[in-house]
């Protein structure tokens, strides 16, 4: 982005403007965590409820029918912005739901009432779902419990010292018994960009399925995927510039037809008598109940925003600040965790700081209006691969500038005096 366009973005963003205490500007790098939001988004969630609220897909009156178009196209919007079809994105209520979702299609009871197709989601005992050593427990969790109510076998790639999964493990840990294999695009812990075609090829090969967690490269890279192959896809629109309360699962249109419902309902449905149901086609056969309607008009509005600002530039911004971020690793004892070299990974970077708490970390720079997130992110096994229970954790978005990024580099270099040590 030109110095140009990172000022117009900034204006467009009215949380950026608020002071803290003492009259502090706020210098916020924990867009991983959750963004802040564009007047756009801002808009069209307080239009819905404005001038379009009504029940979507349900009654024949003009609103209902500018509410049903209104969630529809923000629908399209999203598929654009990720290279997907619009009748394979699924509304969650976020990507923990979108994962969850899946999960619970693979093993849940109505498998038998969904045709032979719907046998692709069964699991037999010993049959193997792979993760990584990196994923956030959103990505972890809910397969530990799949394994668990279906005797299937949980097995993962392991983390370099550089806080890359081992693609190189692939072939020996990815094998005939694997039915799911489940990865992170982007690590929200180490930044550390994927390499998803040597894993789509490994798991297609033995027959499983794919399922991308996309919460933290969506907002920052172009994604399509279509072109990157995976069969599921999971994002949240609090991270993208959207509002809480709302994400997105993609599903392969071929693979969504053969999943078998999870929460049944209302809104799901096609013939329903007093013993049996048909359901809906998807992506209707997953939303039962009424949808998070305005929250996915306004996620519609994000991705039109960062289609607008051009996910190429966005990514250019956006590896530029990874650099300046990690020129912290020059700061007297602190240490990055994940790679320390700018490429294939985004401006996420986890670090500790020699004898100080990374709570303590977060304090100091709190003091000066400077926004990281402290702890373990979601992200336990990662931290316990690399010996640590918590980390500081300075993330950046479209809106982030160097001039914040450089204001964090010079608090953190004084941490360590402030607490006495040189
Ligand atoms: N996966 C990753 C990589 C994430 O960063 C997050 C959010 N911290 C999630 C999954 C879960 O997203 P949500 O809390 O929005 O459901």
């Amino acid at each position: 982005l030109t110095e140009t366009e990172l000022t117009a973005v900034r204006a467009d963003f009215p949380l950026l403007a608020r002071t803290l205490r003492d009259g502090r500007p706020l210098v916020y790098l924990d867009s991983g965590a959750t963004s802040q939001k564009p007047d756009p988004v801002l808009d069209a969630e307080q239009d819905f409820y404005l001038q379009r609220n009504a029940a979507v897909h349900r009654g024949a009156h003009q609103l209902a029918e500018e509410a049903t178009e209104a969630f529809e196209q923000a629908r399209a919007k999203v598929a654009a912005l990720v290279g997907a079809d619009e009748d394979e994105i699924v509304w969650t209520s976020g990507a923990t739901a979108a994962i969850n979702l899946v999960a619970y299609a693979f093993s849940n009871a109505t498998a038998g009432r969904g045709g032979a197709e719907a046998a692709r989601f069964v699991l037999a005992p010993g049959d193997e779902i792979v993760v990584t050593e990196a994923e956030h427990h959103a990505n972890l969790v809910p397969w530990q419990e799949l394994a668990a109510r279906t005797g299937a076998v949980l097995r993962w790639l392991d983390v370099d010292d550089d806080g890359r999964i081992r693609v190189d493990q692939a072939d020996d840990v990815i094998g005939d018994r694997t039915r799911i294999v489940a990865f992170t695009h982007v690590s929200n812990v180490t930044g550390a960009i994927t390499p998803v075609s040597p894993l789509v090829a490994r798991a297609h090969a033995v027959g499983a399925v794919v399922v991308l967690d996309a919460c933290q490269s969506v907002p920052h890279m172009p994604v399509d995927l279509h072109a990157l192959g995976v069969d599921f896809a999971a994002f949240s629109g609090h991270k993208m510039l959207g509002p809480t309360g709302v994400g997105a699962l993609y599903g392969r249109r071929e693979l969504l037809h053969a999943m078998p419902p999870v929460t049944t309902g209302g809104s799901m449905v096609e013939v329903v008598t007093m013993t049996d149901t048909t359901y809906a086609p998807p992506p209707q056969r997953f939303e039962a109940g009424t949808q998070p309607v305005a929250q996915a008009v306004a996620m519609g509005a994000a991705a039109d925003y960062l289609r607008e600002l051009g996910m190429e530039g966005v990514l250019a911004h956006e590896r530029a600040l990874a650099a300046e971020l990690l020129q912290i690793r020059d700061v007297p004892g602190v240490r990055i965790i994940g790679p320390t070299d700018a490429s294939d990974r985004l401006a996420v970077v986890s670090f500790v700081v020699d004898g100080v708490h990374a709570h303590d970390v977060g304090q100091v720079l709190d003091d000066a209006g400077i926004a990281v997130r402290v702890g373990h992110h979601c992200a336990q096994p990662l931290h316990r691969r690399f010996g640590v229970a918590a980390t500081a954790r300075a993330s950046a978005s479209v809106y982030t500038t160097s001039d914040e990024v450089a204001a964090f580099r010079e608090s953190l270099a004084g941490v360590r005096t402030f607490f006495g040590l040189s």
